[in-house]
């Protein structure tokens, strides 16, 4: 059976009504509900719901400054909305690198601490943010434990998220937190990040570009004409004692089944290279054929494709936590997902 972490609290992040630039906003509820549906009924997953584990392992990855900042802004940003009723409060005037004046206004906070208007904030965000992180760290807690795999259902996802700034529907950068969480408890031994999301996982990234301690892995869409856009080269590879540690493999739209598995094969060598005693997943389902999110030219990965993709990763033969990212496509959502799980039961 494989264990799969779940909280009924991401509900409360309810973005389901909202439109940004006139586009449904695609990170909605439905995601992980049909992902704990589709688990639930497969006969090989067993459900369990997060432990808390307080403040400390986001102080690991998060400055405590940011940590405040989610924690208050929808309270303190309220009043200042320019939609009332049901409207999140969102960031419209960022902070350029470089700016000398700290407005303590929401805004200004807004500006500081969020890169894009993908992150709204609702009443219950913070607390869906909160519940998702505890899932993960708990799917950690498990591996610790002896589980040789565990699966955290994490809504929002949160491989965008940087230190000290949220974008693209992530707040907290759920596998980073593990990675420290996991290295804290070895003494520092290696750690890698196998991130198989659609798109580029800048925040993992560059919360360790300068770590020898965790590789950070990443296939996905050639960033030229796909978000996150300012991050993803292959060229991007770490820095000081980091360098080599950070391994980029954009691919381009239309990358099939077998041009991904050609990839992920010359990737998971680099890992067994590596040598770490910790696997984690960041798993997107978005390399799915016909993501919504996509927005030059979708990957045509089919569910023998995820199949394949799992069974790969599975035969590294390391403690694995998988966390769940993106994925958007709800008519093939369950499909993919429990195709790429399969091969952990
Ligand atoms: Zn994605």
């Amino acid at each position: 059976m494989l264990k799969v972490v779940h909280d009924p609290r991401h509900l409360v992040h309810d973005t389901s009504a909202l439109t940004i630039h006139g586009q449904p906003f695609f990170e909605v509820p439905a995601r992980a509900e049909i992902l704990r549906t589709a688990l639930a009924e497969s006969g090989w997953c067993s459900l369990v719901g997060p432990e808390a584990h307080g403040r400390g392992p986001l102080e690991a990855v998060h400055t405590p400054e940011y940590l405040d900042f989610l924690a208050s802004i929808f309270e303190a940003g309220a009043p200042f909305r320019h939609t009332l009723g049901a409207a999140p409060v969102l960031g419209d005037t960022f902070a350029p690198p470089g700016t000398r004046f700290r407005s303590s206004h929401p805004w200004a906070q807004l500006g500081r601490f969020t890169f894009d208007i993908e992150v709204p904030f609702y009443p219950g965000t913070w607390v869906a943010v909160s519940a998702s992180v505890e899932c993960a760290l708990t799917a950690a807690d498990l591996v610790l434990g002896g589980e040789r795999a565990a699966y955290a259902l994490c809504r929002p996802p949160g491989h965008h998220a940087l230190s000290a700034r949220a974008g693209g529907y992530c707040y907290l950068n759920n596998a980073a937190i593990v990675a420290r969480f996991l290295q804290q408890r070895h003494g520092g031994m290696r750690v890698a990040i196998l991130d198989i999301d659609f798109h580029h996982g800048n925040g993992t990234q560059e919360i360790f570009y300068s770590d020898p301690g965790v590789l950070y892995a990443s296939l996905h869409a050639d960033p030229d004409g796909e978000y996150p856009f300012h991050w993803g080269g292959a060229d991007e590879r770490g820095e000081g004692a980091g360098l080599g540690a950070n391994l980029n493999v954009p691919l381009p739209a239309g990358t099939d089944d077998a041009r991904y598995l050609e990839a992920l094969d010359d990737t998971l060598a680099s890992i067994r290279e590596y040598a770490p005693i910790f696997l984690i997943v960041s798993a997107g389902f978005d390399i799915g054929v016909g993501d919504p999110s996509v927005l030059t030219g979708d990957f045509k990965i089919s569910p023998e494709g995820f199949s394949a993709i799992g069974r790969r990763v599975r035969a590294l033969d390391l403690p694995t936590v998988i966390v769940q990212e993106g994925g958007y496509r709800l008519e093939t959502l369950a499909a993919n997902a429990t195709a790429f799980l399969s091969a952990f039961r």
